[in-house]
């Protein structure tokens, strides 16, 4: 029989001695010069206001920006910075020349509550904020510097390299193990915790977009729809970096000025989440565009359906599904499907280089063998170094060098990952995060609630939407708009509960845990 631990079949990376001293922007700058293209190459382009940047232009205000960070902001390694703001075409530059100094990167959702704020700032505990103008206000309680990335002081920070008097001490060299990012996730139980990621594991991610390097005539026009503060959009500026790659992006999405993008700027691959696949399926708007460039779509964060996948390939038969899975905790990218497997139906590729896999019965601990199913476990140099300020949360979830994906998965006996399932709690609505336990909180702060688990419910725009199960008291009648517009105006928009079922009790197990698996069934008997 097969082996019960899975390699991928690409060689290993080729990565820099773990002792090397030096960031993983300079890294990932070093391998940009592999590139076939030349250096005027468009790296950034902002589709709402047409501006463009070359990489040239790009590298130039990372290293002026590293200058003045040291200079003027006087940020040195080892600082964090917190940085809350839509997709511009600072953000990008920011984070590259933060890390070029070892200061840690920590990108999150600009549409926080000042709940989720408070949350961010006792996890990573930031020296600075980098925001813009339109989020700068709900900062302003944590009494930290802030600096606007969409003010004239920032743009000259950018492009005017200040020296002082006397001049600043060495900046200290960034080496591999030091703290890279921190970015959000529930990972696999409770609340929302802080992903430490290092500058080796952001080195491996950029080994590993080497190693994908293609011989393309021109180069790879991306257009991200989704946040740089994910762990998605955050790994693919590396990529685009790379690889010499061209980056559309939009502050302000929609689908219209997307396909306009498509147009007016060439964009040969869409970096989308399902919800947006079925979009693209089922809108006629797409009609009115010429969409001849399109080249493939590289579609993550979670599953893609198999009807999905079909009618988008019948609409659009010459564009490529290219499918991906990771997680935050895993610096994204585990698994990959390649060009010439992009149309294998539901699977979401084979292993990317340096990654092992097994797949572990989750009642015997035991690795399983190909075609059975588990829990995934992986292990790779990208695997993150633990939660930050959560010792516990991190050994439950890093076990001998391997991290439990939390997800049902098989192999095939070619190799190839399905994920079937999720056996943790959380829930992805539009591909974005939302823990159940967060939602739990609230309900159970409602005089009239006794009891409440949250749980996914299956939604064909968005993948998932939390439902609540309520336990009431015995003498209320709190209705089920009451307590959604009680939650609402507590949460970020895309957390809000949309579906909500009255229950005697909620089940648990002997310990108190929620059984979560009996409601999802509760809940689909009532579909
Ligand atoms: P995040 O940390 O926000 O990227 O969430 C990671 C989780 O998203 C994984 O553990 C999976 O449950 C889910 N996910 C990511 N990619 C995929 C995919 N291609 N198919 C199915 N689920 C996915």
């Amino acid at each position: 029989r097969a082996s019960r631990i899975f390699h991928s079949l690409k060689p290993p990376l080729p990565l820099p001695p773990p002792n090397a001293t030096f960031s993983a922007t300079t890294y990932a700058l070093s391998l940009r010069r592999n590139s076939l293209f030349p250096d005027s190459t468009t790296a950034l382009i902002d589709a709402t206001t047409g501006h463009r940047l070359s990489h040239y232009e790009v590298i130039n205000r990372i290293e002026t920006l590293a200058n003045n960070f040291t200079s003027i902001l006087k940020l040195s390694k080892g600082d964090t910075a917190l940085i809350l703001s839509p997709n511009l075409i600072q953000v990008p530059i920011l984070c590259f020349a933060l890390l070029s100094l070892g200061v840690v990167v920590s990108p999150a959702n600009p549409i926080s509550t000042r709940s989720d704020l408070t949350r961010f700032f006792h996890l990573s505990k930031p020296a600075i904020v980098f925001t813009v103008t339109s989020v700068v206000e709900k900062t302003q309680d944590f009494h930290v510097r802030t600096v606007l990335l969409d003010s004239p002081e920032f743009d000259s920070l950018t492009k005017t390299r200040i020296q002082i008097h006397p001049p600043s001490p060495l900046v200290s060299p960034v080496t591999q193990s030091d703290v890279a990012a921190i970015l959000y996730s529930s990972g696999t139980t409770g609340m929302m915790k802080g992903v430490v990621m290092t500058h080796r594991n952001l080195t491996a991610l950029a080994a590993g977009y080497d190693a994908v390097r293609v011989n393309r005539k021109y180069p790879a026009v991306f257009f991200f729809t989704m946040p740089f503060f994910h762990v998605y959009g955050f790994t693919l500026s590396f990529r685009a970096m790379v690889l010499s790659e061209t980056v559309v992006i939009m502050e302000r999405f929609s689908l219209r000025g997307m396909l306009s993008a498509v147009e007016r700027f060439g964009v040969t691959h869409l970096a989308v989440v399902p919800p947006l696949m079925v979009a693209l399926t089922k809108d006629s708007v797409t009609n009115g565009y010429d969409l001849k460039t399109l080249e493939g779509v590289t579609c993550g964060s979670s599953p893609l359906g198999k009807e999905t996948a079909e009618a988008f390939k019948a609409k659009f038969p010459n564009v490529m599904i290219l499918q991906g899975y990771g997680l935050t905790e895993s610096t994204a990218g585990v698994a990959r499907t390649s060009p010439e497997d992009a149309n294998r139906a539901g699977t979401t590729g084979r292993l990317v280089s340096g990654v092992e896999a097994k797949i572990v019965n989750p009642n015997t601990g035991e690795a399983m063998f190909p075609c059975e199913q588990g829990e995934l476990w992986i292990k790779s140099p990208s695997i993150m170094k633990g939660y930050v300020g959560d010792p516990e949360a991190t050994s439950a979830t890093l076990v001998d060098g391997w991290l439990r994906t939390g997800d049902l998965c098989y192999f095939d006996n070619e190799g190839f990952l399905y994920v079937v399932d999720r056996l943790k709690e959380l829930i992805k609505y539009k591909g974005y995060q939302v823990a159940p336990a967060e939602l739990e909180q609230y309900l159970l702060s409602h005089p009239e609630i006794n009891d409440a688990a949250v749980i996914p419910y299956p939604d064909e725009e968005a993948g998932q939407v939390p439902m609540a199960f309520v336990v009431r008291q015995p003498q209320s009648s709190l209705s089920e708009i009451e307590i959604i517009d009680f939650v609402a105006k507590q949460v970020a928009p895309y957390k809000k509960i949309r579906r909500v079922a009255f229950v005697d009790s909620i089940p648990k197990n002997a310990l108190g845990k929620i059984l979560r698996k009996d409601l999802n069934k509760l809940a689909l008997s009532r579909l």
